[in-house]
């Protein structure tokens, strides 16, 4: 059993953190006795979001604009104190056929998934590493670890965080500083609605990502797949010769499910509020 003892205090900042993964792992660490600030671009959802749940800092943060990054970080400090962990966890997840994705909507999910990551984590960097102590989680995926037809510049950001995490980890050894990745399989979220889960993988609840959250802060490793079964077949299939996994992902339905297999009217919301 993990002690949770050592989250009580720890001034946590979460980007993305209106909805869905973000507000889970929010709150679970609030419940922990964590003080957690939640940012977001969303402004209107994440404050109704931190005032119902009774967070102590929440307001507008855009993790691809150096200076709105900065003046959050700032306020944190100011408000709560020295960031002991930065949760990078915005990211967007359009889908459908690279040949159809504008170059605009190309840049958005690079720009909000890698560059915010980058950002986030160069911005804690500087206030971390002078105190010797800090931790940056980066919410990668288990997309991150394979290739997923509908999902290309997503798949490619995800690999993008994990190479750079893993980088991090490596530049920073010895400092103090701890670097992890998390990486969900398919979640319960606006993120993934009217996506069919691939057979064999059942879809993880918000709630089991904030859990692996919480035991990584306790407990700070390099990376983390959840579910453990869904993270157990994708580094299988990572040792598979590459023709016999294309093929079992194929079977299992990978091929198609966020493709043909997409319930586009479930799914309209979700594309209309990360393309528009
Ligand atoms: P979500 O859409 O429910 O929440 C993401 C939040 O990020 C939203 O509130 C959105 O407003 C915010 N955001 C978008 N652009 C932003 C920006 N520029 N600055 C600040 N905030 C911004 O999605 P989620 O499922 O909770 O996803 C959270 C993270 O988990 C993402 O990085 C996602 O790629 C990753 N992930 C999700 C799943 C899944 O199936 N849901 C699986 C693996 C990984």
């Amino acid at each position: 059993m993990t002690d949770f003892g050592s989250i009580a205090g720890k001034v946590v900042v979460i980007t993305g953190g209106a909805r869905g993964i973000g507000l889970a792992t929010g709150t679970a660490l609030q419940a922990l006795g964590a003080r957690v600030a939640l940012g977001d671009i969303d402004e209107a959802t994440v404050k109704e979001s931190g005032a119902a749940r009774g967070f102590e800092v929440y307001g507008r943060l855009d993790v691809t604009d150096h200076q709105s990054f900065e003046d959050f970080l700032n306020e944190v400090e100011q408000r709560l104190g020295p960031i002991d962990v930065l949760i990078n966890n915005a990211g967007i997840m359009p889908t459908g056929r690279l040949v159809d994705e504008p170059d605009q909507i190309t840049r958005r999910i690079l720009d909000i998934n890698v560059y915010g990551v980058i950002l986030g984590s160069k911005l804690a960097l500087a206030r971390m590493l002078p105190r010797g102590k800090g931790h940056v989680i980066n919410i990668a995926s288990l997309a991150g670890e394979s290739h997923i037809p509908g999902l290309a510049t997503y798949n490619a950001s995800k690999h993008a965080v994990l190479g750079f995490t893993d980088t991090l980890r490596e530049e920073y050894r010895g400092t103090g500083l701890h670097f992890s990745s998390v990486l969900p399989t398919l979640t319960k979220t606006e993120l993934g609605s009217g996506v069919t889960p691939p057979k064999l993988l059942r879809p993880a609840e918000p709630e089991e990502i904030a859990d692996a959250v919480a035991k990584l802060i306790v407990e700070p490793k390099s990376k983390v797949r959840v579910t453990a079964v869904a993270g157990a077949i994708a580094q299988v299939f990572g040792l598979l010769p590459e023709s016999v996994a294309d093929a079992l992902g194929r079977a299992l339905g990978s091929g198609t499910a966020f493709l043909d297999d997409v319930d586009g009217d479930a799914r309209k919301a979700y594309e209309h509020r990360v393309r528009d």
